[in-house]
Order: C-alpha cells, then sequence, then structure tokens
C-alpha cells in the first residue's frame, strides 16, 4: 500500500483519557511529566479533563465524558488530523458501558497510524522520546485506493 506523510509538529496534539480505576495512575504520570507536556495542545475526555486541570493548572479541551461519547469524539478528531496522539490508559479488568466506543478509539489509532500508549510504561517511553520534540513525519496508509474501490451499484 502507498503511504501519505502528515506532519506531526513540535508542539503535538494529545489526548489523555483514563478509566475510573486508571484516573489516578494518569494523575501521577502527568505530573512526573508536567515539564515535558507542556507546550504540547492537551485534550481529554471530560472527566479525566476536569481532574487533570484540577491538578496540573493545565489548560485542556474537554470534550464529553467518556461513556456520553467522549471517546468517539476523540476518534472523529484523530480521523481529522486534528489529534496525533493517544495516552488511553483502559482498565482490563471492570467492563465499560461503552466498550463499543472504546474499540472505535483504538481502531482508529491504528488506521491513522498514530502513537498510542495504554499504560504507563509505555506511556513513559512516548514521552521520552527524542521524537517528541521534533517535527515528525507520520506515515498514513493512502486510502484513495480504498475510497476508490468498486462496488456494484457505484460508478
Ligand atoms: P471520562 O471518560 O474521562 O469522562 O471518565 C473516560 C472514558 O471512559 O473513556
Amino acid at each position: 500500500m502507498k503511504h501519505k506523510k502528515v506532519t506531526m509538529e513540535h508542539d503535538k496534539k494529545i489526548a489523555l483519557v483514563a478509566h475510573d480505576n486508571k484516573k489516578r495512575d494518569l494523575v501521577e504520570w502527568a505530573k512526573f511529566n508536567q515539564g515535558l507536556l507542556a507546550h504540547h495542545r492537551i485534550y481529554a475526555t471530560g472527566t479525566t479533563g476536569e481532574i487533570l486541570e484540577q491538578e496540573l493548572g493545565f489548560e485542556i479541551t474537554k470534550l464529553q465524558s467518556g461513556p456520553l461519547g467522549g471517546d468517539q469524539q476523540i476518534g472523529a478528531r484523530i480521523a481529522d488530523s486534528e489529534i496525533d496522539f493517544l495516552i488511553f490508559f483502559w482498565d482490563p479488568l471492570e467492563p465499560q458501558p461503552h466498550d463499543p466506543d472504546v474499540k472505535a478509539l483504538l481502531r482508529m489509532a491504528v488506521v491513522w497510524n498514530i502513537p498510542i500508549a495504554c499504560n504507563r510504561a509505555s506511556a513513559d517511553f512516548m514521552i521520552s522520546s527524542p521524537l517528541m520534540d521534533s517535527d515528525y513525519e507520520r506515515l498514513v496508509p493512502d486510502y484513495d485506493v480504498y475510497r476508490s474501490r468498486r462496488i456494484s451499484g457505484k460508478e
């Protein structure tokens, strides 16, 4: 498959999401990495964003709470290249009412080849990468081939 390049700029558009049992983990991680996060633009689902704003004093673009559509809003922004980095501490031990949305968000991250960390160790490695502070040419599959696929009844 051919690829297109999407530039991730020095100041990245990072979405932070944590399920309830993982919020404390995410807050600790974000506090520890406050300096590294400071120049990026931060988005979050509603409750995660509120807690992070209180604890960090960051300006955060808060979307809907996850179960009320926040995960889908982040997924839509990934598809529109408005979010290019995802830290998502999802809970592997607790069923979620919005499980299909969680799966859809994880899928969008893969479809658009954005960096995604689902636990603290991955997030530590990603945030300390030298690529965080430079432009990065992200390869995205060229979906024009998919868009122009033959469908019976379509010209
Ligand atoms: P919340 O949503 O930050 O509003 O709790 C997180 C999620 O469940 O996706």
